[in-house]
């Protein structure tokens, strides 16, 4: 606490991130990050920008970040209006927050989920409703629609959910942008691309028949960019305008050169993407088998992690094991999750490191 502090921050709790320890040989299972490289498309496009002075660094970059909005359009055959680009989901969440979910009546989202929500709601002071999980941690959306339309300033959840992997059908995704006509529905689908073998179950396709839906994704997990910090929306132009009158208020130029040339080129490049997604799919599937077949609960997972419970162990005991062997994974300290461990799909080597360790642990 400071005297100088305006009374804003006096009152903020923020968001705590993984943990990016400075350690060799760790098998770093917390954060979610992908675990093979970007595209090398990226690094080419990088180096092109660069050239061979960094000359064009002394300019600023494009301020709408009309290239890698054309890349995102191009990808989900949406016109160019419909895309917002920001540096980081997490910055374009936190614009849709203060654009599209401050309203008199509270924002809904469930109990369990990503916990910058409530973080943004303290930030732009937000009021706010917890729906909680059932009991097998999925989304009802039938609880939000019994708040009646006129108490729901807005609903926001990730798609698949955050920490417990789980998928909610489009076509309840539909039912509830439907059912909300004048609440902005927003779905957070920063692990969607994990989602399905054969066809990713985003929301984007939904946004043409649902005025008040906006879908966001990040490049940070599937495209293995979360060290370049891009994240974009897509809506309808009423919602992305909102955004872009935010973000002119707040950075004019939040993409910079390097970011806007790589991400365009990641999202250019199918063939990688296809083939990194397929690999941490069928990594996930022998992981949540190798985690059953050692007494874990593991919670059906659409995303690029698995959230399990030993029902003999003690969650917090087992990642400070699993610690003292080098591999870091995710423990929430919140209630009805506390016994959850939040386990990041790495190679399968990494993942053969896990279970050795766990089996070891379990003796
Ligand atoms: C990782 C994550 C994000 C943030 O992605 P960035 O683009 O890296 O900021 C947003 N939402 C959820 C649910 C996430 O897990």
């Amino acid at each position: 606490m400071s005297r100088f502090w305006s009374p804003v921050v006096h009152g903020l709790t923020p968001y705590v991130p993984g943990e990016q320890p400075k350690l060799a040989n760790l098998v770093k299972l917390n954060t979610n990050e992908n675990p093979y490289p970007p595209s090398p498309r990226v690094l080419d496009a990088i180096r092109a920008e660069l050239g061979d002075d960094a000359d064009r660094l002394k300019l600023y970059p494009d301020p709408t970040g009309s290239q890698l909005k054309a890349a995102v359009a191009r990808h989900f055959g949406v016109p160019a209006d419909w895309v917002f680009v920001g540096n980081s989901s997490d910055e374009v969440l936190a614009h849709t927050f203060q654009a599209l979910l401050k309203h008199d009546a509270p924002l809904l989202f469930p109990d369990i989920t990503y916990s910058f929500y409530p973080v943004y709601c303290g930030l732009y002071g937000i009021a706010f409703e917890a729906i909680p999980l059932d009991a097998d941690f999925a989304i009802r959306i039938d609880d939000y629609l019994a708040r009646g339309a006129a108490n729901v300033g807005g609903v926001i959840f990730p798609n698949p959910n955050a920490p417990t992997g789980r998928l909610l059908a489009l076509a309840d995704v539909a039912r509830l942008a439907a059912a909300l006509p004048d609440a902005p529905i927003v779905i957070d689908e920063a692990y969607v691309d994990f989602g399905g073998l054969d066809a990713i179950p985003t929301a984007a396709g939904l946004v043409r028949q649902h005025p008040n839906l906006l879908v966001t994704q990040t490049l940070s997990k599937s495209r293995s960019l979360a060290g370049l910090r891009v994240g974009f929306a897509i809506g309808q132009p009423e919602l992305i305008e909102a955004l872009t009158r935010v973000k002119d208020s707040f950075n004019s130029y939040p993409l910079d050169r390097l970011a806007i040339v790589g991400a365009s080129a990641a999202l250019d490049d199918e063939a990688w993407f296809e083939q990194t997604r397929r690999q941490v799919i069928a990594s996930r599937e022998t992981l949540a088998g190798g985690l059953a077949e050692l007494g874990f609960e593991v919670l059906p997972s659409a995303a690029n992690f698995v959230f399990a419970r030993h029902p003999q162990r003690d969650a917090a005991a087992l990642a400070a094991q699993l610690r003292e062997r080098s591999i870091i994974v995710r423990h929430f300290k919140a209630a009805r999750i506390d016994q959850f461990l939040r386990i990041t799909v790495g190679t399968d080597v990494q993942c053969g490191l896990l279970l050795a360790a766990l089996k070891d642990i379990l003796g």
